[in-house]
């Protein structure tokens, strides 16, 4: 790096402009609007850049970061996992960190989740659960149940099959010819949830015999604004699942790994499901991997002949610096007491959320855990520019914290120091204030 930052910042801008095409971004907007930070550096709740700016990162990196960037305990397990092995296939070898990892896994998730199959990432993570909820019923004798039932508004990755169970429907209009038929459930979160209940109750109790599983969000359904909805919920979903024997995926790949306030959501409506997708917290964010933890019932339903194996892989199953990352991220639960400080946080977020309630202009603020959404004006809408202007408000005042449509939210790293996050509230408070006048 050269000791001048500012063109070091617009020699990278211009190569990224030329080249780089980026994720859910519109071009066009993208090519004109001020120049965005160029970090070069994140450690525990900043982003540092290139000019010497340090931001405080208020959506942990796209909800990734649970433990703040660069958390030690991960650095040191990627490097010293580093020194000996960066990748070796699972099949057919293996290797400590898988074995250890589905130990300590299987002994911190909910009771009766036994089996571990690891992959890339959260859309994988869940496509896992949807293939093999699939195969299960074709080779056990109820072929009929193929089709999946999700929650409008849900948000369960970027594959065809993790999009085709998705409910946001701004993102769907494009692909929809192309993806399989869900059957839709109401979104508790934003209706009575025994409503809610009553409707997917009675479309469990008309089609089960066709349904292989339901797929949800527990407790947040992330992408579609941060909604929140009770346990209860879950609670009544997992007793109707049961009933009908019909598998239960909890997609916990947003809120797993104590964004809620417990190790995993499901642990507040004390149940297991058949599935448990995680990824993005499973290494602090410090690296694609993921997880999809099912029980025993569902393992056993692919043994026997050879032909009733998964037919399902990627190349990065099991992924050693992933695996040691994600024992780095349970030691840190384990002996940091990382859901303690969360719950100090979340106290300090509740007081915040209840005073963005007053703010003129403000419809809804809410908070799980430490996940906190202020819902700006009217019904959400992805392309709202009230939440750009909170987050143009907030990059000036050092903050990063990019909005869903008009829906501000704060996820912030589990380790951020109180007074880091006192910071941020204000910064966010004011900036929330500012766009709405
Ligand atoms: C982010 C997310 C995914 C997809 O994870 P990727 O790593 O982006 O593929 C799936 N489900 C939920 C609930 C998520 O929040």
């Amino acid at each position: 790096m050269s000791a001048d930052g500012r063109a070091d910042a617009a020699r990278i801008l211009e190569t990224d402009r030329r080249h780089v095409w980026r994720p859910y971004t519109a071009h066009d907007e993208w090519l004109s609007a001020p120049d965005p930070p160029v970090v070069s550096r994140a450690e525990g709740p900043y982003l540092y850049t290139v000019d010497g700016r340090r931001l405080i990162d208020g959506v942990g990196s796209w909800w990734v970061s649970a433990l703040g960037h660069n958390h030690p305990r991960v650095v040191a397990a990627i490097g010293e996992q580093l020194g000996r092995m960066a990748h070796v296939a699972l099949a057919g070898l293996a290797h400590e960190p898988a074995a250890l990892l589905a130990e300590r896994l299987v002994a911190v998730v909910p009771p009766g989740l036994e089996r571990v199959f690891y992959s890339d990432n959260g859309s994988t993570a869940v496509e896992v659960a949807i293939r093999a909820a699939f195969q299960y019923w074709r080779q056990n004798g109820r072929p009929e149940r193929r089709l999946f039932v999700s929650l409008s508004g849900a948000y369960h990755g970027d594959t065809i099959g993790t999009f085709s169970v998705g409910g946001i429907d701004t993102f769907h209009a494009t692909f929809a010819d192309l993806l399989f038929e869900t059957l839709r459930a109401p979104s508790p979160a934003t209706t009575w949830y025994e409503d809610a209940f009553a409707r997917v109750e009675a479309l469990l109790d008309e089609r089960a015999n066709e349904v292989a599983a339901v797929v949800v969000e527990p407790l947040v359904q992330g992408a579609a604004g941060m909604l929140m909805y009770p346990p209860e919920y879950l609670r009544a979903l997992r007793g109707l699942c049961d009933r009908h024997d019909v598998f239960l995926i909890a997609d916990e790949v947003f809120v797993g790994f104590g964004r809620t306030g417990t190790l995993f959501a499901c642990e507040q409506a004390g149940i297991t499901p058949d599935f448990l997708c995680l990824s993005k917290g499973l290494t602090g964010g410090a690296l694609p991997f993921a997880a999809t933890v099912v029980t025993e019932r569902v393992f056993e339903g692919f043994r026997g002949e050879r032909g009733r194996m998964f037919h399902y892989g990627h190349s990065y199953c099991g992924n050693p610096l992933g695996a040691s990352a994600a024992l780095a991220v349970l030691d840190a639960f384990a002996h940091d007491d990382v859901l303690g400080h969360a719950a100090v946080l979340a106290g300090r977020i509740e007081a915040w959320v209840g005073r963005m309630r007053t703010v003129a202009g403000v419809s809804d603020a809410r908070r799980t855990g430490t996940i906190a959404a202020v819902q700006l004006g009217g019904a959400s809408d992805y392309d709202a520019s009230v939440g750009w202007r909170v987050y143009a408000e907030a990059m000036r005042r050092g903050a990063y914290v990019r909005p869903l449509g008009n829906v501000s939210y704060l996820v912030p790293a589990l380790t951020m120091p109180v007074a880091v996050l006192d910071e941020l509230l204000e910064i966010a408070g004011e900036s929330v204030e500012r766009a709405l006048r």
